[in-house]
């Protein structure tokens, strides 16, 4: 396949978290294109200044687009606890504050967060949303955006090695937890996976042959 070709099956990921990279590139799959992570591109990560998921998605995919030239997907995804009047929500990923440490660190001190916060709380119904932003370029007057959600309880316990995250304290209706459940079960059950099975249709009817043609001989609008 010619560079040309290849880069135009190519789509970069506007995040840096790896257990998004997995799952996002096994969802895609059937579609042919490949997923490249923004720090293939030494892109660090987009500013996530909004309220909402679907604006963080699409700030984030603006931005992943614009210093790449490739078409972007973005995620915004966390977990909303009804509790906690929808928090963490956008704040997830840095809901206790933050370490200069591994990511894994940061999930372990969000997680014991979440537990001191629902102490003695009776009501632990949470779910977990998931907002796909694509776009074909920085400038795209027409995003293709999908959200997913899965809802269950907040365990008492961490428990299971699987997923990332807030995993190991998400409990299914069976009585397991996200991270006991391996990674096709996940993304067949996931908010993730949720968004993902609504947008590829969407993918596939709006970038045709037509689109990908535009972008590659850059007849795009000039990125903002
Ligand atoms: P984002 O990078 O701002 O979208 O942050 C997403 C954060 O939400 C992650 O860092 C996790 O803390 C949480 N999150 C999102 N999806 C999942 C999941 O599938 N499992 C566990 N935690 C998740």
């Amino acid at each position: 396949m010619s560079d040309e070709a290849t880069s135009a099956r190519q789509i970069v990921l506007a995040s840096g978290n790896p257990g998004k990279l997995a799952e996002l590139s096994t969802l895609l799959s059937p579609l042919g294109r490949h997923l490249r992570a923004q720090s293939e591109f030494h892109l660090g990560e987009a500013e996530e200044p909004h309220p909402t998921f679907i604006e963080n998605a699409l700030a984030k995919a603006r931005h992943a687009s614009f210093h790449t030239g490739l078409p972007a997907l973005a995620d915004d995804s966390g977990l909303c606890v009804d509790a906690l009047g929808g928090l963490p929500g956008v704040r997830s990923a840095r809901f206790a504050p933050s370490v200069d440490g591994p990511r894994t660190q940061q999930d372990a001190d969000n997680n014991a967060l979440l537990l001191q916060r629902l102490d003695g709380v009776s009501n632990r119904a949470g779910r977990f949303v998931c907002v796909l932003v694509a776009l074909r370029h920085a400038a795209d007057p027409e995003p293709l955006i999908a959200q997913g959600e899965l809802t269950g309880q907040i365990g008492m316990t961490l428990q299971g090695q699987g997923g990332f995250g807030y995993d190991p304290l998400f409990l299914l209706p069976g009585g397991r937890t996200l991270a006991q459940c391996d990674a096709q079960e996940k993304n067949r059950i996931s908010h993730r996976g949720q968004a993902m099975r609504a947008l590829i249709p969407l993918l596939q009817n709006a970038w045709g042959r037509a689109a990908l043609d535009s972008l590659r001989s850059g007849q795009h609008p000039p990125a903002p």
